[in-house]
């Protein structure tokens, strides 16, 4: 339908935002209005599969019936008391968040980037508190081609340029050493004392999916153990079951603690895509060394969130999602390996349960995979492009074989296309 100045309606909304809102995203030119599921419908009513999942959000599928009735219930109740005083609602999650992960203490908080910054200030209060380091000498080692969100300080520890220039002066204290290499980490614990903690992904999501030696996060376990360094990893893209498992650091149900951090970071999918919740999960040395009054949020905690992330996480125990991630992804990867071969177009493909992603054969600076992802849009499927030529493909986890099979032709018909 044709509106005003002859624009349809996806055309008047997006010269509004263009209009009104701040230029800090390039979105893909579709306009969403209704989601269900692993289905997004556009104002014009077109239908969708979401292969991004809002940067994996939204594990348990759009407008999840169970997680929208906890919104609904507990929103008629109580909404917002701040943390001056106790809500019915925190307590009860927080048990269930330490137990389910296996942590003495829970922090809850609103955005990732929040958790994040959070999880810095836990390392240097235990790092003057705990391991003695002298005031204000404190470091916290951090992977090149990291994303941890878009803070000063949490930028301050990216070496992405376009997260960086022209926000400085930025935050001391960090350190870098490359992904996936666990003797430059080693070399830098011998040389420096006062290096406190390493905040790491297991899998780097926004880098394009980079996934590290299957040892990775052992070796790096038993160096932070070694060297007294707390280990901090980042599950906000990773976690709640997109990688194939509860988590891809650490299994949940087992005994074994080889790559269990020591402070775990969550955000994104603990609330199921349904409003902004994350948390800092640590034992009590590292929690309690944050005291009233030093560290919170007016809305970190409020019985909403509370409500909402706790039957979030019921759900993906209760349908299984994180084994669902499993079997799809592997059958997912299988037929991009052969689409990889049949078009030539994809350069690799790459990623854990379904946290995938394919690298098209151009340069970072080509425009190839952003018109591929606007030909995925108008066939029916909508993806993203991250960091120049990879497009990351993460579809909610309630997908189904056959639904990923048809997702697998239609990304298959658009390649050719380019091929
Ligand atoms: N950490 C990781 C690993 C992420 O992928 C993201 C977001 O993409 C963040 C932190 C930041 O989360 P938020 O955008 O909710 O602040």
């Amino acid at each position: 339908m044709r509106f005003s100045a002859n624009l349809t309606k996806s055309e008047e909304l997006i010269e509004k935002e263009n209009r009104y809102g701040a230029h800090n995203y390039h979105p893909l030119p579709v306009v969403l209005e209704r989601g269900e599921g692993v289905f997004l419908w556009d104002v014009e009513g077109e239908k969708y599969y979401d292969f991004l999942s809002a940067y994996s959000a939204v594990n348990q599928g759009h407008c999840h019936p169970r997680i929208i009735q906890a919104l609904v219930r507990q929103s008629e109740k109580l909404t917002l008391t701040s943390r001056a005083f106790y809500n019915d609602q925190l307590g009860a999650f927080e048990e269930f968040i330490c137990k389910l992960f296996g942590f003495e203490k829970a922090l809850i908080m609103n955005s990732g980037v929040e958790a994040v910054e959070s999880a810095m200030k836990l390392c240097r209060k235990w790092a003057y508190q705990v391991k003695g380091i002298p005031t204000n000498q404190a470091k916290i080692v951090f992977a090149r081609g990291n994303f941890h969100g878009r803070t000063i300080s949490v930028i301050s520890a990216s070496d992405d340029e376009s997260a960086t220039k022209d926000f400085g002066p930025f935050v001391g204290g960090i350190v870098h050493v490359p992904y996936n290499d666990v003797d430059a980490f080693e070399t830098l614990l011998k040389a420096d004392q006062n290096i406190a903690g390493f905040i790491v992904e297991p899998i780097q999501g926004e880098a394009g999916v980079v996934v590290p030696d299957s040892d990775y996060l052992v070796r790096i376990k038993a160096l932070c153990k070694a060297y007294n360094v707390l280990f901090i990893a980042d599950e906000i893209q990773t976690g709640i079951a997109r990688t194939g498992s509860m988590l891809a650091s650490y299994d949940i149900h087992a005994d074994n603690e080889d790559s269990k951090p020591d402070v775990l970071i969550l955000g994104k999918a603990i609330s199921g895509g349904v409003l902004p919740v994350s948390a800092v999960l640590a034992n009590d040395e590292v929690m309690l060394t944050i005291k009233p009054g030093e560290h919170g949020s007016t809305y970190g905690g409020n019985p909403l969130a509370c409500a909402v992330a706790l039957e979030a996480l019921q759900v993906v125990i209760d349908e299984e999602l994180a084994e669902n991630a499993q079997v799809l992804g592997e059958l997912f990867r299988k037929g991009l390996e052969g689409i990889a071969k049949r078009t030539g177009v994809i350069e690799l493909v790459r990623g854990k349960g379904l946290l995938n992603a394919i690298v098209i054969n151009c340069t970072e600076e080509s425009d190839l995979a952003w018109d591929i992802c606007v030909k995925f849009k108008e066939k029916g499927l909508l993806a993203k492009p991250t960091q120049g030529n990879k497009i990351r493909l993460a579809p909610p986890l309630v997908i189904t074989a056959e639904q990923i099979k048809e997702c697998l032709l239609i990304i298959e018909e658009v390649l050719l296309d380019f091929a």
